[in-house]
């Protein structure tokens, strides 16, 4: 799958920093986690920080699928807003779901302070409200928070307008925010667990699975193979094609970065994160070096080809959306880029077996705007699952909820389904 279209920026600021042997011999290991982006960095940091061996297979170099595409916003919040959550599985679930993105940010923020060097820094996020009309909900979201104690405060138009300068008829505040550089973290967290002793490889495909009861066989298609007791499958939204179950949608999004702005300029958005009810959405955050990253304008284009045609077009009317909202600001797009990216009928990821390969093989579809903190949680929670000690939402974040409500809208959604078979 072509992932990304245009220059992301971060490939470009960075450059390749890290490469790997590829695979050339026949190998066993605990774990292998096929896929070198963000989601099989976070994973096999976890299970090798706990003294799993394990090996990581990239067909690409490491940290060049989406995650190069990523514009590294790191929220609590989802794509589904909690009032919505609650409808679906009711409060308490709801409540458990929100509770469990705060811990995965305090655990990616002590990781990341950990590891250092990441274009890490914290920022607050203001949701506002794009029309007097998505106003109630938005409201009834920062209640529900709030009642659990969750990061949320609202600010009506006046207090905005005053500590913001921004004109809307309401927004949520939280500071439970922080942007980061993803190519660069992903890179970083490979090259520290190569140092601690696990295996990474890139430009090497997987192209079958075999699984046993005792353990799980990778193959390339030169034939060289790894035999490990698991596998985790953090292949983004190629592992889609792995399942026969279609429960994903893919997506595109669209993105550029401006040359670097001064401070006084940028005023509250040099440490404020800004996005909208409005769907799709645009959302803006600025970068250590002063850059200003605007984003959004999703839609449903799944080929390379069209989105490469109307890149242009979505940036420029990506400007066009920032003037109209920060008409002082003069913004120049430097570098411009898009990519894909997965949507599930209910905003939550996939963590966990798939009856189509038994208790062996774990799937990280870490599916949503914010992908990175649903990759955090999938850590913990794939290494549960293969200690097997399954934390409470293991059942909410399992394909299992797709044989219930779920399943009647999944198959009523036409969905591309690119098939693999196990072999
Ligand atoms: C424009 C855009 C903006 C985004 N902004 C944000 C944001 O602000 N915050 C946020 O949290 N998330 C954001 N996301 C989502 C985020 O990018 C994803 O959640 C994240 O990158 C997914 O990481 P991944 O490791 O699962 O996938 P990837 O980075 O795609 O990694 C999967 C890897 O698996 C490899 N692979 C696939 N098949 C095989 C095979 N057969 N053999 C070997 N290797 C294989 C691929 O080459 C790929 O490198 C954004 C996405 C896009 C497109």
């Amino acid at each position: 799958m072509d992932l990304k279209s245009g220059n992301p920026y971060w490939a470009i600021k960075n450059g390749l920093m890290c490469t790997f042997p590829q695979l050339e011999a026949d190998i066993t290991c605990d774990v292998v986690v096929m896929g070198g982006g963000i989601t099989g960095a976070l994973i096999a940091d976890e299970l090798a920080n706990n003294d799993y061996d394990v090996a990581v297979v990239e067909q690409r170099d490491v940290a060049w699928g989406s995650s190069a595409a990523c514009t590294g916003l790191l929220q609590y919040d989802m794509d589904i807003n909690m009032v919505d959550l609650a409808r679906r599985y009711g409060e308490a679930h709801a409540a458990l779901v929100c509770e469990a993105c705060t811990e995965a940010f305090t655990d990616l923020h002590d990781l990341i302070t950990g590891l250092g060097d990441v274009d890490f820094d914290m920022q607050e996020s203001l949701h506002c409200v794009s029309k007097e009309g998505d106003k109630t909900a938005l409201r009834e979201e920062q209640a529900l928070r709030f009642k659990h104690d969750l990061d949320a405060q609202w600010l009506d138009s006046g207090q905005l307008l005053e500590h913001f300068g921004i004109k809307a008829p309401g927004a949520i505040l939280t500071r439970l925010a922080a942007r980061v550089d993803p190519y660069r973290l992903t890179s970083r967290l490979l090259m520290r667990l190569k140092e601690r002793g696990g295996l990474v490889f890139d430009r090497t495909v997987i192209d079958s699975i075999e699984t046993s009861e005792q353990d799980v066989t990778i193959r390339t298609p030169e034939g060289t193979k790894i035999r490990a007791r698991h596998l985790v499958m953090a292949a983004g939204y190629d592992a889609q094609t792995w399942l026969r179950q279609s429960v994903a949608k893919s997506r595109s999004s669209y993105a550029f970065i401006s040359d670097p702005i001064e401070r006084a300029t940028l005023g509250l958005l040099a440490s404020t994160m800004v996005w909208e009810s409005a769907r799709p959405y645009l959302y803006m955050r600025t970068t250590g070096d002063g850059r200003l990253l605007v984003a959004g304008d999703d839609d449903n284009t799944e080929s390379p080809g069209r989105r490469d045609r109307i890149l242009e077009g979505k940036v420029k009317h990506l400007c066009t959306k920032v003037k109209e909202r920060f008409p002082d600001l003069r913004v120049r797009p430097a570098y411009s880029w898009s990519g894909t990216f997965a949507e599930t009928a209910d905003g939550l990821p996939f963590l966990g077996a798939h009856p189509q390969y038994g208790p062996r093989v774990q799937f990280a579809m870490a599916y949503g705007g914010n992908g990175i903190l649903f990759s955090m949680l999938g850590a913990g929670m794939l290494r549960a699952n293969i200690e097997h000690r399954p934390l409470p939402l293991a059942a909410l974040f399992g394909f299992s909820r797709l044989d219930n409500s779920l399943a009647e809208k999944a198959s009523k959604t036409v969905w591309k389904t690119r098939e693999h078979e196990a072999v």
